[in-house]
């Protein structure tokens, strides 16, 4: 247990919500922080009610991206001992520009929360980035290499036009890197660690968080239910790497406690999937039966699957962790379909 105060940016979102969940379970004290009290006022009630001993508040910061965002947050709360920055868009189909969009916030919302933070908090001795498996992504490779703590895509923002997934990794990476040229120019009191977790999947912390559409990445899981229900065709698309949100939370705790992880990257990975290994799993759920596709239960064990399938070694992360056993996808994806199908009464 920690009673130390932990500031969380983008608090009310799917994977900062399991982080604020994940700290409020072991006594820290958490300043999250939200864009407007509509959106952050009934998570907090969620969790007061979840955590009624619990400690836990909320700043507004309306624009990460506007110079000295983070000032006021860190100049009121004088005793915040840990920063955990998750906030990033990771919303796709808006008409605009991947600019506007992806790669203001992401940039400066981190130089900006960064700068803050060595500014007006020296207290500060940890600081977690999430970043993105988006910054080891290869765009113009047919198969993607094995990744590891520490590779980097060759992506640059030159080349995103107006691809808006390349737009969000490019961002990704950007900011990444800002971070750790901060580190190395401005040499502030704090260690960092950074997560490029993949696909992230799983249940919402409240049922109150589900509506008819997910956040972006458990839609991709629900976007195998639209596929025919009578194809038997093999489902190829998607193939990625995916983990669990709940060992992802756990992931940015633990670098809070120890000095293991202290200017580490972090590659918290279950496994690979496409969406025949979606389908696959959905099949056996017993409520779903016949209403989803089988397509073809055997491709994940092709010679054609297994020449493609992305591939990873983050031995390190796991040691780091305490050999962590990552939820596989049979597990990750029922409780996410379970929480859905419940609280939309399917
Ligand atoms: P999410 O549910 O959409 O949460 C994103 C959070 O960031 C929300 O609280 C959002 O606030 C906030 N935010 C977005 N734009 C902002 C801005 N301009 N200024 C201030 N706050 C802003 O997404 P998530 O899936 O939990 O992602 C959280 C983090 O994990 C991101 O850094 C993302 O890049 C990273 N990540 C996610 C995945 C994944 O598969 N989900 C995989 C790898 C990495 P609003 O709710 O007000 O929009």
């Amino acid at each position: 247990m920690s009673a130390d105060k932990v500031l969380v940016t983008g608090a009310t979102g799917f994977l900062a919500t399991h982080v604020v969940d994940a700290l409020l379970s072991k006594g820290y004290k958490v300043i999250g922080t939200a864009r407007s009290e509509a959106k952050y006022e009934p998570i907090l009630k969620e969790f007061q009610s979840k955590y009624p001993q619990g400690s836990i508040s909320f700043e507004i910061v309306r624009d990460m991206a506007v110079a000295n965002a983070f000032d006021d947050v860190l100049k009121k709360h004088v005793d915040i001992k840990h920063v955990v920055h998750t906030a990033t868009p990771v919303v796709f189909g808006l008409d605009k520009s991947p600019e506007e969009v992806y790669r203001a916030p992401a940039v400066e919302g981190t130089k900006n929360i960064l700068s803050a933070t060595k500014k007006y908090a020296p207290q500060v001795e940890h600081f977690v980035i999430t970043s993105s498996q988006g910054v080891m992504l290869e765009f113009n490779k047919p198969i993607q290499p094995l990744i590891n703590e520490d590779y980097w895509s060759s992506l640059t923002w030159d080349q995103v036009g107006d691809n808006e997934m390349m737009g969000y990794c490019a961002s990704k990476k950007l900011a990444e890197e800002a971070a750790w040229e901060f580190m190395k120019t401005e040499s502030p009191n704090f260690a960092l660690t950074t997560l490029t977790p993949p696909y992230i999947f799983g249940p919402q912390v409240f049922d109150s968080q589900v509506g008819e559409k997910l956040n972006a990445s458990n839609q991709l899981v629900l976007g195998v239910l639209s596929i025919d229900p009578t194809s038997t065709d093999a489902q190829k698309d998607n193939s990625n790497l995916y983990v669990d949100v709940r060992d992802v939370a756990f992931a940015h705790v633990a670098p809070l406690s120890s000095t293991d992880m202290n200017n580490k990257r972090l590659l918290p990975v279950a496994g690979a999937f496409c969406n025949q290994s979606l389908l696959n799993v959905m099949n056996k759920i017993p409520s779903l039966k016949g209403k989803v596709a089988v397509g073809d239960v055997n491709y994940i064990n092709s010679e054609e699957y297994q020449k493609i399938k992305c591939t990873f070694d983050n031995s390190l992360t796991v040691k780091l962790l305490g050999n962590i056993q990552f939820k596989q996808l049979e597990k990750v994806v029922s409780d996410t379909i379970e929480q859905y199908s419940r609280v939309n009464k399917l």
